[in-house]
């Protein structure tokens, strides 16, 4: 038995499940998870001291790899002044500036401690400020474990076979409506048959919990004219996509803009941070400027403020960041390519700037009904290759993977070759 495997064991008389977060657990792609004991720029190191090349990158934030120099260096700075206060500080209005300068839509914002904290926020502030219950979400969209949210959800919810999970109270899901990602139509229709009562329409403006999935042309500017027609307020959930596909995100790459925005993982570089921000007059409604209540003892705290102010304050600082993830994308999409070309094979590769997703299917996957057409028992030998040969992907068909700056030439091409060898293992 390897140590993680040992450790698993453990684990699981202890944890449900033996992880604190579903995924991890590798119950879609079979097997004992790797525990990590360090990570350092592409590699992580498990227990049992093998290296792997990150194409996850924790979910997303670490967009520039891993124990990044200025980003260590602002928290070793930080500890030196205590851990938390519960009071305002400097660092939270420095955070606060850069936030509502890089993001074009965001005049306020409000920090919070994860994603799933901002979207639960936004939607109560999106409910506040229009007298409205309703709300509209996108099947496979996942935007946290708030209760609204676990309605056709995607990312681990659907990996773990519970899209709509038990302990949602019926009169929750009953707000929720949900419609096709890509299909402006079915979301008009929603609109019409609940006239008046929606609230919000949110969606990750490009999907990375059904796998990556893009918008298609005209589809954002349709929201964005559904959500102005019916007086429903537009969020943008940019947990993943916030200063990925551009400093701005989503919002800046597509030139639509959103009445709120909601962020985490990179804004956080790497400690547990969310934030959610929009519209002077809808976040004015948050307490204590109104009536709408949100708190938290540990929000805006300074560690973890001061690893997210260097991880932003780099990403500002340097545009080169972005042309440089298009280009590793670019290399390695290229790449899997070739060897599609090579060998007559036909899956189907979705990508943008540094997110991908390599779906088991020759069919285009524009929608959650695609992604689950997947042939997931593929997924999770083509998983299992890419492990062997030192290549960490996320253990689900449905997620997006995530690059980083680390990834050097040498080992976009280690990984162009290791997926060679995969598929040629699982076809
Ligand atoms: N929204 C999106 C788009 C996400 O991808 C996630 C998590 O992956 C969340 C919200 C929830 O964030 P957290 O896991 O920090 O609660």
């Amino acid at each position: 038995m390897t140590t993680s495997e040992q450790l698993f064991e453990k684990a699981k008389t202890l944890i449900p499940g033996g992880v604190n977060s579903p995924v991890r657990a590798f119950r879609a792609v079979g097997g004992s998870p790797l525990f990590i004991k360090s990570a350092k720029g592409p590699f992580l190191y498990d227990e049992d001291g093998r290296q792997y090349i990150e194409l996850i990158n924790s979910w997303g934030p670490m967009i520039l790899g891993h124990a990044f120099e200025p980003v260590e260096k602002a928290v070793r700075d930080a500890i030196q002044h205590s851990f938390s206060f519960g009071a305002p500080t400097r660092k939270e209005v420095e955070m606060a500036e850069l936030i509502t300068w890089m993001v074009p839509s965001v005049d306020k914002v409000r920090m919070v401690n994860s994603g799933t904290e901002a979207t639960m926020s936004a939607i109560r502030v999106a409910r506040g400020f229009t007298g409205r219950d309703k709300l509209i979400k996108f099947e496979g969209c996942y935007h946290g474990h708030g209760d609204s949210f676990l309605i056709a959800a995607g990312s681990g919810a659907v990996t773990m076979g519970v899209p709509d999970s038990p302990g949602v109270t019926k009169a929750t899901a009953a707000d929720t409506l949900t419609a096709p990602f890509n299909d402006l139509a079915a979301v008009e229709l929603l609109f019409e048959n609940n006239h008046n009562q929606v609230a919000a329409v949110i969606l990750e403006p490009v999907v990375g919990n059904m796998g990556c999935v893009l918008p298609e042309p005209g589809f954002l500017e349709g929201i964005r004219a559904l959500c102005d027609k019916h007086g429903a307020i537009l969020i943008f959930d940019e947990v993943m996509t916030g200063f990925r596909l551009a400093k701005g995100g989503a919002q800046e790459r597509f030139g639509i803009l959103p009445d709120l925005t909601t962020m985490g993982k990179i804004i956080g570089g790497g400690m547990p941070v969310g934030a959610y921000g929009g519209r002077a007059d809808i976040m004015n409604q948050v307490s204590p400027a109104g009536p709408v209540y949100q708190a938290g003892t540990l929000s805006g705290n300074p560690i973890a403020m001061s690893a997210g102010l260097a991880m932003l304050r780099y990403l500002n600082d340097h545009s080169d960041v972005y042309m440089q993830l298009e280009a590793i994308g670019n290399k390695l999409v290229a790449g899997f390519s070739a060897t599609f070309e090579k060998f007559g094979m036909t899956y189907t590769i979705n990508h943008i700037g540094s997110m991908y997703t390599l779906f088991m299917t020759d069919q285009p996957v524009t929608n959650f009904s695609e992604a689950k057409s997947c042939d997931l028992r593929s997924f999770g030998r083509y998983f299992h290759a890419m492990l062997d040969r030192g290549v960490y992907l996320a253990p689900s068909q449905f997620e997006s993977l995530f690059l980083s700056t680390a990834l050097t030439d040498t080992l976009v091409e280690q990984v162009i070759q290791a997926n060679e060898e995969s598929l040629l293992e699982v076809m």
